[in-house]
């Protein structure tokens, strides 16, 4: 059985920045419900007992006819697990350790990768998300991707997330994404990043 992972902070300890309603229905109820369908999905395989990144890193094991149902609330859960762990009340500010060294030799600067991501969630058609991940050279990538879909489909490593679903963003900021992910950057957990970041590259 997969579990709803803990959220790592109250409702409403992203204010102002992330509203709590937002936050609690958000995880409550559209995370919850994620995990909920992939159980579903998988009562009675032996899939139940794998780790979901196992799963996510080799969909081939996964049956046909349970294929979408795994790659959309599969992917969904994973995202939003990181999406929660990409953010937090102490966040804000600039990248730190190496890397904020690596973002600075790919992006040219923080303002840049800053700009480029941002960009990534604005333009992203309809519901997705902006990711920054790291490739198998260990170079950073910036991407977006629609829906469930994720860079883990995709051999990548992701370490850092921005959800764009409406459903992230509607009850506070209405049709304004930009204004939703401007304010994004206030709660950026840089620390957890950078731990993802080193553990992805030693
Ligand atoms: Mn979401």
């Amino acid at each position: 059985m997969f579990k709803l992972i803990q959220l790592p902070y109250d409702y409403s300890a992203l204010e102002p920045h992330i509203d709590s309603l937002t936050v609690e229905t958000h995880y409550d109820k559209h995370h919850r419900v994620y995990v909920a369908k992939l159980n579903t999905a998988l009562e009675g395989t032996e899939l139940l007992n794998k780790n979901l990144e196992e799963i996510l890193t080799n969909m081939k094991m996964v049956p046909e006819e349970k294929y979408t149902a795994v790659f959309n609330n599969g992917g969904q859960v994973y995202n939003h697990n990181l999406y929660w762990n990409s953010i937090s009340p102490d966040g804000g500010g600039e990248p730190t350790g190496k890397l904020a060294e690596k973002i600075n030799s790919t992006f040219g600067s923080f303002e840049n990768f800053k700009k480029e991501f941002s960009q990534l969630g604005a333009t992203q058609f309809g519901s997705g998300w902006a990711w920054l991940s790291i490739d198998s050279q260990g170079e950073l990538v910036l991407s977006s991707t629609a829906n469930a879909d994720s860079p883990i489909f995709h051999k990548m490593t992701p370490i850092m997330t921005m959800d764009v679903w409406e459903h992230a963003y509607y009850l506070k900021y209405k049709n304004l994404r930009p204004d939703y992910i401007e304010s994004f950057w206030n709660v950026v957990d840089w620390g957890s990043i950078n731990q993802r970041f080193e553990q992805a590259v030693s």
